[in-house]
């Protein structure tokens, strides 16, 4: 069998579309433009196969349309969002098996960004994509969801085996870091990302892919249940009740002024 890689794509502002090829096949997640996709391919001798989109944001389909024209691919995407070009509408617990390359991804459903938003799962590989659901230091804004869905679906995303590498969709690492910080000042395991991410931004290079274990120690979304987390809210007179969800809340609406 082919050894697999993960292609970075940067695009826009700070998008990352992922390529994920044998060396002679690829698919790709969330094309949101085609230009820098059939760039990628073309310099790296590649053939798409297959293309996956994990919610109906512009950014992350809109360069469908466009590589549908050279290559006549399935298009694999949520069944809850509204996507017109997919062809293969995909419910949580579905599994997308790839020939070409070899993969096998489990589709777990995320609404929260969206109220169809998928993560796309190999186990082999401890590969997530996952959209703008989870982000590296942080997590998706709330456009269509709530809260307790946002809550439950980072939930899912958290009980993935800490090697599980992050495959997010935005270079937004050091503004969540600095979030990060001012939610958990305490945290020493922040403070020692920011400095190791801060230095891969000073070389140009992405924060992205982390893995769930980092996440673990240092997301403030993925720690909201915490005590120094819930009495640094209520420090800030953010928070009066301290269950989950409400913490959960306080949280992204402190993240969203911030
Ligand atoms: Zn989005």
């Amino acid at each position: 069998m082919r050894a697999l890689n993960v292609l970075t794509v940067p695009a826009f502002n700070d998008n990352y579309l992922w390529l994920i090829h044998d060396g002679e096949h690829a698919a790709v997640v969330d094309p949101g433009d085609a230009a820098p996709i059939l760039a990628a391919l073309k310099a790296n001798h590649l053939s798409l196969t297959a293309i996956l989109t994990t919610h109906h944001h512009a950014d992350h389909v809109g360069g469908v349309t466009a590589l549908l024209q050279a290559y006549n691919v399935p298009v694999y995407g949520p069944a809850r969002d509204r996507i017109p070009a997919v062809t293969r509408q995909l419910h949580e617990g579905d599994v997308v098996a790839l020939e070409k390359p070899g993969l096998r991804f489990h589709v777990i459903d995320v609404p929260g960004h969206t109220l169809g938003h998928i993560a796309y799962y190999e186990q082999e590989h401890g590969w997530l994509f996952c959209g703008d659901t989870l982000f590296a230091g942080g997590c998706g804004r709330l456009f269509e969801g709530t809260p307790a869905q946002m809550l439950s679906s980072l939930d899912k995303l958290a009980a993935l085996p800490d090697d599980t590498k992050v495959y997010c969709a935005h270079e937004y690492t050091m503004s969540n870091l600095r979030f990060a910080q001012a939610a958990e000042p305490g945290n020493s395991a922040i403070t020692e990302r920011l400095h190791i991410e801060q230095a891969k931004r000073d070389s140009h290079l992405p924060t992205v892919p982390s893995s769930i274990g980092l996440e673990k120690k240092t997301n403030p979304f993925l720690r909201s249940r915490e005590t120094a987390v819930i009495n640094q809210l209520r420090a800030e007179n953010k928070l009066r009740e301290a269950d989950p969800v409400t913490a959960f809340a306080a949280l992204r609406e402190w993240k969203n002024n911030f």
